[in-house]
C-alpha cells in the first residue's frame, strides 16, 4: 500500500492547538503520513505562548535530510520557522533534495501577540524561500511585513479590489501562487468593508496564482476556538496537493476543512482552544 507522504518544518505548540501537532492531525486527517523537522518548542497554552525554545539550525539540517533520504516527501510544508539560520539551512536542504512542492504558511506573529520569527529574519524568508514557494498563504498583517521588508510601498487593504492588489504584488515577490487569507478585514456581501464584523459577513481569501484571481468565501464566523486555524488551512492544502488536487480544488476543499472545524470546535482551556480536526 502507497501513501503520501508530507514533511512539516515547523514549531511545536505544547498546547496542541496549532504547529506540528495540528499539521499532523490534519494531515491524518487527510489520509497522508507526516514526517516533521523541528524548529523550536513553545511552552503555550490557550492563552498564549510562555516562552519559545529554538532549536540549533544544524540540528534542523539533520531532521530534513534524515527525512528527505529515506522516506522523502512529496510535499513539504513549512511554519514556524524560528531563526534567520534555520531559513538558510531550510532553503539549501530543499534545493539539494529538489523538493517539488513547498507550502510555505509565513507564520511571524502569534494571535496572542507573540513573536514567532524575529524580524531580522523576515528578509530571509522572503529572499530564500519565498522563490522556491509553490503556495504561500500570508494573511494581511504579513503581506504586509513581506512588502515593507521589500522596500515596497505598502497600505493596508480596505476593500475586495485593495487585497487583489495586495496578492499580486506579494506574488511578484517569488512565490508561484498566493492564498491572502481575508480574516482580518471582514466584508460585506458586496465586497466593502464590514463596519460591523458579526456572523452574516464575509470572509473572503484570495489565490492569486500569477495571471488569475479566484475568490473563497465563507462566513464570518465569531468563535473563541480559532487557535492553529492558518496551520491548519496550510496543512489541508499539502495534504490535498500531495493527493493529485489542482491548486484551485486543494484550496477550496481546504478552506472548507478549516471552516467546519470551526463550527465543530470543542472547548478547551481559559482561551482561544483549538478548532476540530476530524470532522
Ligand atoms: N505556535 C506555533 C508553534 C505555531 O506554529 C503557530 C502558528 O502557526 C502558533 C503558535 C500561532 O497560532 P495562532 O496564531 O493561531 O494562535
Amino acid at each position: 500500500m502507497s501513501v503520501k507522504r508530507v514533511l512539516v518544518i515547523a514549531g511545536s505548540d505544547s498546547s496542541g492547538g496549532a504547529g506540528l501537532e495540528a499539521d499532523q492531525r490534519v494531515l491524518a486527517a487527510h489520509g497522508c503520513y507526516a514526517l516533521t523537522a523541528t524548529t523550536g518548542l513553545t511552552a503555550q497554552n490557550t492563552l498564549g505562548v510562555q516562552d519559545i525554545f529554538v532549536v540549533p539550525s544544524e540540528f534542523v539540517r539533520k531532521q530534513i535530510n534524515a527525512g528527505l533520504e529515506d522516506v522523502g516527501a512529496d510535499v513539504v510544508k513549512l511554519g514556524m520557522l524560528s531563526s534567520a539560520e534555520t531559513i538558510d539551512v531550510i532553503a539549501e536542504t530543499l534545493q539539494a533534495h529538489k523538493v517539488p512542492v513547498i507550502v510555505l504558511d509565513p507564520v511571524m506573529v502569534s494571535t496572542s501577540g507573540s513573536q514567532l520569527l524575529p524580524e531580522k529574519a523576515v528578509k530571509e524568508l522572503r529572499t530564500k524561500l519565498l522563490p522556491l514557494t509553490t503556495i504561500l498563504t500570508p494573511n494581511i498583517p504579513e503581506a504586509l511585513l513581506l512588502l515593507k521588508d521589500a522596500g515596497a510601498e505598502t497600505s493596508e487593504p480596505k476593500d475586495l479590489e485593495g487585497m487583489v492588489e495586495l496578492a499580486k504584488k506579494i506574488c511578484s515577490l517569488g512565490p508561484k501562487a498566493v492564498l491572502l487569507k481575508g480574516g482580518h478585514l471582514p466584508l460585506t456581501k458586496d465586497h466593502k468593508t464590514s463596519q460591523d464584523p458579526k456572523e452574516g459577513t464575509l470572509v473572503v481569501d484570495i489565490l492569486f496564482d500569477g495571471t488569475t484571481a479566484t475568490l473563497f468565501e465563507t462566513e464570518f464566523l465569531v468563535s473563541k476556538n480559532t487557535h492553529g486555524t492558518g496551520c491548519s488551512l496550510a496543512s489541508a492544502i499539502a495534504a490535498n496537493l500531495a493527493s493529485g488536487k489542482d491548486m484551485i480544488r486543494a484550496v477550496r476543499s481546504a478552506v472548507r476543512f478549516v471552516e467546519v472545524g470551526i463550527k465543530t470546535s470543542i472547548d478547551l482551556g481559559k482561551g482561544s482552544g483549538p478548532i476540530n480536526h476530524f470532522h
